[in-house]
């Protein structure tokens, strides 16, 4: 039986991938190739659908928080939200692996090596950037969003695991499920603009 969805929500943007340069960029004439890339010039032959993001996987999922989110189901709401912002920066990374040349096994050796979010974001994102994850948001007009984004995952860590030494919780509460739907809809933005800055730029160096 197909699933039925009985609330339609979709506001999030959608954007499209250059896949010269992999620069995300919104707008229509963009999306079906009646205008060229405006960071590298390239354009899509026969009018093809470019890669979008976020991908069709990470929309469905979007959705589903949102309708929790209406629930009431703070706890479900935090969970989803923080393997929601989990997967996307994950996507981010491989792009950026990518921009430097990478293959597949050397991505998911990389990727395998730092499972860890804390990790990912400490060590991985400023070793393959040359930059502070925290500075990088700052810059781009997003500086509450790391400490959010932690805050957000201690509150989910507090819930899931049993811990002896910070005590378990049985609810979050409603303003940290708020929180993370105001993080759901920053990151889309923010990591846009980070695989501009960091992707585009990757392929730019690599054909300078
Ligand atoms: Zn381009």
């Amino acid at each position: 039986m197909k699933h039925k969805d009985p609330v339609p929500v979709d506001v999030t943007s959608t954007f499209y991938e250059c896949p010269t340069c992999g620069s995300l960029l919104d707008g229509p004439a963009f999306a079906d190739g009646r205008q060229a890339c405006p960071v590298c010039g390239a354009t899509v032959a026969g009018g093809a659908q470019r890669r979008v993001f976020p991908t069709d996987r990470l929309r469905r999922l979007d959705s589903r928080i949102r309708r929790y989110h209406e629930d009431g189901e703070n706890e479900i709401v935090v969970i989803l939200a923080a393997a929601f912002l989990e997967a996307i920066l994950e996507d981010i990374i491989d792009r950026i692996l990518i921009s430097h040349g990478a293959d597949l096994p050397v991505r998911r050796a990389v990727l395998d090596a730092q499972r860890a979010i804390g990790g990912r974001i400490s060590k991985l994102f400023p070793q393959l950037t040359g930059h502070e994850f925290e500075d990088v948001a700052a810059e781009l007009g997003f500086r509450d969003f790391p400490r959010r984004w932690r805050d957000m995952r201690e509150a989910r860590n507090a819930f899931i695991h049993d811990s002896p030494f910070h005590g378990a919780k049985e609810s979050i509460d409603p303003r940290m499920a708020s929180q993370a739907m105001q993080l759901l809809d920053q990151a889309y933005q923010l990591f846009v603009l980070m695989t501009n800055r960091f992707v585009a730029d990757g392929r730019s160096r690599e054909t300078a």
